[in-house]
């Protein structure tokens, strides 16, 4: 069986190569995989206690064959996890019983002997903190390899206002045949995140801090992205989480926790903190490809598009709201039009129709849709007092700090296991960021500041090195005008 990816919003399929280096599709759409190999109950059990390279190895093979020998990928592999502080990579922390009741709002001692078991699944032992690591090391790999093939070089360009643009840095230094360009809004961002992106002095890392704000970053990129003169001339390519190989990485680790919690035997359910739905739908994909998920739970902050879809069946924008987790602060969900295409049948027309209604305000979901929607996932949402409440309850009764993105799946968790009946499937929250990426909502919640571990101990003495210009185009094209060809 040969995978063959093809856009959302119609055309040929092609390989994984084509797909990966492309990001985006030319008619807007994000690539999807025409099949899911599956994981049949034998493989399963001969995962067990398997290594998270090996794991990674099984899940991804049959989806980047022929693009990529079963060698090639063995060493992408080794390579993108070598990185990481934790040998287990994504290690499982149990949690012991949920221990809210519906009856118990606050419920610090509303444990019963009975209530379901909860997990946290670790996704933040990455060299920046988060789980974006997991993907983006991948994927930095399997550019610098594609690339070197074709004997071509590329400029990853991307505007960040903290987070995604560390792990696309950490993801590409020091790769050949790559360069990285990344902006942020110059004194706007805190200063863990700067320096975590500054004090990487490999030469083909380029930091640039924007005079202005976020969206004047962003703008310029698009700009230069959307003049096909300049693609060509400087080579640009995204990394951003429209990328399909970012979601099949991230397959891997609901695989790892599902086998390691007893699956073929055993199903397991994932609460997932959400924001452009890449997280969630790699669960979803894992499903897809026979993994026993018993339920897989969609955590949002008070920016809850799709907590309100699952409502209501209407997906509309409504504004965007700083929170205390600010990774989770989106308008819209890019990769929920993956699943759209699912819930349409495979219809492109369909979902051009409706992403056409979306710039207009939103779109409806057809009545069989919602139902497949709600069969598969649940929802929740947790606005900045129920995060601060969780980080807090979290410290005090189970002795763990958690930043506050895992801190909204953990209290969506809670309350949903509320409801759960003795013989419930374990719930596993996934723990996103490692709590001293965000001191300050961990400090205001529990009183005390987390450090950060010994490997970036030392990073406020760094040194940085990144350039200023003003949010202008014609300074942005000076910088990559700059770059060696
Ligand atoms: C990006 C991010 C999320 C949201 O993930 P999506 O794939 O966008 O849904 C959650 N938590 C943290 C810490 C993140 O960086």
């Amino acid at each position: 069986m040969t995978v063959r990816y093809v856009s959302t919003r119609g055309g040929e399929a092609i390989d994984f190569e084509q797909a990966v280096l492309a990001g985006l599709a030319p008619n807007g759409g994000l690539y999807v995989p025409t099949e899911f190999p599956q994981l049949d109950a034998a493989t399963l059990r001969g995962l067990r206690g398997a290594s998270y390279q090996e794991v990674a190895f099984t899940v991804l093979a049959p989806f980047v064959r022929p693009s990529l020998r079963d060698d090639e990928l063995r060493a992408v592999i080794e390579a993108a996890y070598s990185t990481f502080a934790h040998p287990e990579i994504a290690p499982l922390r149990r949690l012991g019983k949920a221990t809210r009741t519906a009856a118990d709002g606050d419920g610090a001692d509303g444990a019963s002997a009975d209530g379901t078991e909860l997990h946290l699944l670790e996704l933040f032992h990455g060299p920046t903190l988060a789980f974006k690591d997991l993907a983006l090391q991948l994927l930095g790999q399997l550019f610098a390899r594609f690339l070197a093939r074709r004997g071509g070089h590329a400029t990853v360009l991307g505007a960040t206002s903290g987070d995604t643009g560390s792990a696309a840095i950490a993801g590409c230094r020091g790769l050949p045949g790559l360069d990285i360009v990344i902006l942020h809004p110059h004194e706007r961002t805190s200063a863990v995140q700067r320096r975590q992106m500054t004090t990487v002095l490999d030469a083909n890392v380029h930091n640039v801090a924007v005079r202005g704000s976020f969206d004047d970053c962003q703008a310029l990129v698009k700009t230069l992205f959307r003049d096909p003169e300049a693609r060509a001339r400087f080579g640009l390519t995204a990394v951003n989480s429209i990328n399909t190989a970012r979601v099949l990485a991230q397959i891997v680790y609901y695989v790892y926790a599902a086998v390691a919690l007893g699956a073929p035997e055993r199903a397991v359910r994932f609460c997932v903190p959400t924001g452009n739905f890449g997280d969630v739908l790699a669960g979803h994909w894992a499903r897809r490809m026979g993994l026993p998920v018993a339920g897989l739970v969609v955590a949002t902050n008070a920016n809850d598009i799709l907590a309100r879809l699952l409502a209501t069946g209407r997906y509309g924008k409504d504004g965007v709201q700083p929170t205390l987790s600010p990774s989770m602060d989106i308008q819209v969900s890019s990769n929920f039009e993956r699943l759209l295409f699912e819930l349409h049948g495979d219809d492109a027309a369909a979902v051009c129709a409706d992403m056409a209604a979306l710039d207009r305000g939103g779109f409806d979901l057809p009545l069989p849709a919602l139902a497949a929607l709600r069969a598969g996932f649940a929802a929740g949402s947790a606005d900045d007092d129920a995060t601060i409440a969780a980080i807090g309850r979290c410290a005090r009764d189970r002795g763990v700090l958690i930043d506050p993105h895992t801190a909204v799946a953990l209290d969506v968790a809670e309350q949903l296991c509320a409801t759960d009946g003795p013989d419930a499937a374990p719930m596993v929250v996934l723990s996103t960021a490692h709590p001293a990426k965000f001191p300050d909502a961990v400090e205001r919640a529990t009183g005390q500041v987390p450090p950060l571990p010994s490997h970036l101990a030392d990073l406020m003495q760094r040194q940085e090195r990144y350039a200023v210009i003003d949010a202008d185009e014609a300074a942005l094209r000076g910088v990559l005008d700059a770059l060696p060809a």
